[in-house]
């Protein structure tokens, strides 16, 4: 998968999911780069990832995030 290092703007295009956070067992914090899916804050896979800890269904995000256009 590929991923960046440092955090993608929330209001860009970018699904930038923290796919693993920087500690001692590895080499740092690492973001997806995957273009957020339509209507959606996250690509489509983070998304599926996400809702599953909603059990409404819905995902809420700080201001200042958008989807996927
Ligand atoms: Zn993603």
């Amino acid at each position: 998968m590929e991923f960046t290092r440092t955090e993608p703007d929330p209001a860009s295009q970018t699904c930038g999911y923290q796919i693993q956070v920087g500690g001692w067992d590895n080499d740092g914090n690492r973001f997806c780069v995957a273009p957020k899916a339509t209507g959606l804050y996250f690509c489509q896979e983070h998304h599926d990832w996400v809702i599953q800890d909603e059990p409404d269904g819905i995902v809420r995000m700080a201001p200042g995030n958008v989807r996927g256009h």
